[in-house]
């Protein structure tokens, strides 16, 4: 198992980066200013976020965690909520807030992964600051603004946390860096148009949900516009044919994002391409259960 590491990027600002970054192995952060803190996201289990907490402790002392923002619903990001102080205010999208209060993977997942992660948490604690356009905190002096994009793109949820003294970026799974990206429950035509909007805030060091600190955005967006209009154009050929996700995926050719960890999720963002393109409500369990056919087994999980 890869260790958390607690990454300096600016004056107060901290990546806690996650190797290998795979399925339910996410970066978080902190942002502090000697007297207080505020979180972005916590981890998917008790031992990850003990020692994301940790870290942070090491770094801030005993100054109070004031705030914590949810990213979006994903547990990965969000299940540690309920290890952070009871004095902590959650800030995070309504349909973060609603999804995690419907979540069924904590306590009943269905063996999707191997092995399962062992979350070490009886329950979830959703955002009770709702983000469902943007909000701003003040971290002591310190300002962090919370936007969501204004549509789906990652989830109906996203909310990307910016902050503008020192030019970071928290972006949440609106970006993977050198792992595949995940669009099944959010939007393929979000998820392409949240790449100018995050290109937009002009930051000099951007921390994506997966993967290492990004210092040079426009590759990296780059490499996500290519696979999303892979995917979209794999799935009008394959719908005009007549062809299932499942079959459209098994028949794909990844190119260039064959060697991106969890390829996998090209089943899951077909299923999400199709459901776009037929106006309907994607099928998560059907979409869950043919990424298992493809990947031959449950799907690889190290967390
Ligand atoms: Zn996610």
């Amino acid at each position: 198992m890869g260790d958390g590491v607690l990454t300096g990027i600016g004056e107060g600002v901290h990546a806690w980066v996650q190797p290998d970054g795979t399925w339910w192995i996410n970066n978080a952060g902190m942002v502090c200013d000697g007297d207080e803190v505020a979180l972005i996201d916590t981890c998917a289990t008790r031992k990850r976020t003990e020692r994301f907490l940790a870290a942070v402790r090491e770094v801030a002392g005993p100054a109070p965690i004031r705030f914590a923002v949810n990213t979006h619903l994903h547990g990965d990001h969000c299940y540690g909520n309920a290890l952070l102080p009871a004095e902590t205010a959650i800030a995070g999208h309504s349909k973060t807030r609603d999804g995690l209060l419907a979540d069924v993977l904590l306590t009943a997942a269905p063996p999707v992964w191997s092995p399962m992660p062992d979350f070490g948490v009886d329950a979830v604690r959703p955002p009770t600051v709702i983000v469902d356009s943007s909000l701003t905190l003040y971290v002591g002096e310190r300002r962090v603004e919370l936007v969501h994009p204004g549509y789906a793109a990652h989830t109906e949820g996203d909310v990307v946390a910016w902050l503008p003294d020192s030019g970071v970026l928290f972006a949440g799974d609106l970006l993977f860096h050198g792992i595949t990206p995940m669009i099944l429950m959010g939007s393929l035509a979000g998820a392409l148009r949240s790449l100018r909007w995050l290109a937009d805030f002009g930051a000099a060091t951007v921390v994506p949900g997966h993967g290492p600190v990004i210092h040079d955005l426009a590759p990296v967006l780059d490499a996500h516009e290519r696979y999303y209009r892979f995917i979209e154009a794999t799935a009008v050929a394959g719908r005009a044919a007549g062809k299932s996700p499942l079959a459209v995926a098994t028949d794909a050719d990844l190119g260039e994002f064959a060697d991106w960890p969890d390829p996998e999720r090209v089943v899951l963002n077909l299923h999400r391409a199709y459901a776009d393109l037929d106006g309907r409500p994607v099928d998560l369990v059907g979409a869950l259960t043919d990424a298992i056919t493809w990947n031959g087994g449950p799907l690889h999980c190290a967390v």
